[in-house]
């Protein structure tokens, strides 16, 4: 820490420039610093008992959940960044808000997708290709993303009691972008999704990895800061669990009737896969490293880095390999049935045909060696 480092001591007030070594990155309510003072021995014995049970225990937990819903983030953008699936032709800024045209897609027409490169050279702005990657997506982090939040967050607090599935419609003025499809303004009021989380001491918070649509970039914010500049109205809390039970039931089919002719199964399928594959490499990560989550978020500030980048890097690399098997000609495929209903309407049964190869060989071989590393 640099000398500029002082502050006045927890206990007696004076001055003092040595502090708990223990919540040294400590994060305060609002995710600060919050290192405690102590101007010598003396007073941080005294204190010792207290401040161990508590402000500490409580600065530390803070720093694991920061650190957490950060890296949810890098990787719902990972994850989002390949298997992005809109096909984007044109895109310009509109009223200071990112407005892009869409290309009509009848996947069953078409021999390419469902999946799309992320157009860079039409949105060279970082914080407007945050806005496109969370675009329309955000409920695929309670839907693809629940067994990494568990992972993530549970052992932070008491997880069932404390996390919740959020459902809130926005306010407008946020909202960073629209769209027309084929020719047609799309002029839904998109209702957003995120992850309330509780403290048993009464802190709330809101970890919103693709909160960028409506606006909010941060990973995470005070619930009582983001009530106040994000809901329109009150959200709903829903049951952690329940949008990849969703998710589980779109694949299945057992609520096609309420999705509509138009919604694509294929995108569905695909990313699913994906971010089985990011799960499973994170698992596979903590597996080969001998480290878990948990304690790879505990570290100090550079070790942390260093593995969250690594988490990072082989996460991507992986979900790039798996987009590429499901184009490759022996990746599996999804074909369809149409069936014509007495009223003349048309309806669309999806089915995967196994794959001819076995899972692509690249991706066995780089989990294999990052199990020898
Ligand atoms: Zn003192
Ligand atoms: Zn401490």
């Amino acid at each position: 820490m640099a000398s500029s480092c002082t502050g006045n001591c927890f206990v007696c007030g004076q001055q003092a420039s040595q502090w708990c070594s223990k919540c040294s990155e400590g994060l305060d309510k609002d995710g600060n610093p919050a290192p405690t003072f102590y101007c010598g021995r003396e007073c941080q014995a005294a204190d010792y008992k207290k401040h161990s049970k508590g402000l500490c225990k409580e600065a530390n937990a803070r720093k694991q959940l920061y650190r957490g819903a950060q890296l949810l983030q890098d990787l719902f953008y990972a994850y989002r960044e390949a298997a992005f699936d809109l096909k984007i032709e044109r895109a310009e800024i509109t009223d200071g808000k990112l407005h892009v045209f869409e290309a009509y897609f009848d996947h069953r027409a078409e021999d390419n997708g469902p999946l799309f490169p992320f157009p860079d050279d039409l949105v060279p702005d970082a914080n407007d290709k945050k806005a496109l990657l969370s675009f329309l997506a955000c409920q695929e982090v309670p839907g693809n993303m629940a067994e990494l939040i568990k992972k993530i967050l549970d052992g932070i607090c008491d997880f069932n009691s404390g996390v919740h599935e959020l459902d809130y419609v926005p306010k407008q003025k946020h909202w960073r972008i629209s769209r027309t499809q084929g020719n047609v303004l799309d002029t839904n009021v998109f209702r957003h999704a995120a992850i309330g989380i509780s403290f048993l001491n009464g802190d709330q918070y809101v970890v919103d990895p693709a909160g960028a649509q409506c606006g909010q970039y941060q990973a995470i914010v005070p619930f009582a800061d983001y009530r106040q500049e994000y809901f329109e109205y009150l959200p709903n809390f829903r049951k952690f669990g329940r949008s990849a039970e969703m998710q589980k039931n779109i694949l299945n089919g057992s609520i096609r009737d309420q999705l509509g002719p138009r919604f694509d199964f294929r995108v569905s399928f695909v990313q699913r896969e994906v971010s089985k594959t990011m799960t499973f490499t994170v698992n596979g990560w903590e597996e080969s490293h001998e480290k878990p989550l948990a304690n790879v978020l505990n570290q100090k500030q550079a070790e942390f880095q260093k593995d969250r980048d690594d988490i990072l890097d082989v996460v991507t690399k992986h979900m790039r390999l798996t987009v590429q098997w499901w184009e490759m000609p022996e990746g599996p495929k999804i074909t369809y049935d149409e069936v014509r209903q007495g009223d003349g309407s048309v309806d669309v049964y999806y089915k995967v045909e196994d794959a001819k190869g076995s899972w692509p060989p690249e991706m066995d071989e780089m989990y294999e060696m990052m199990r020898r590393e």
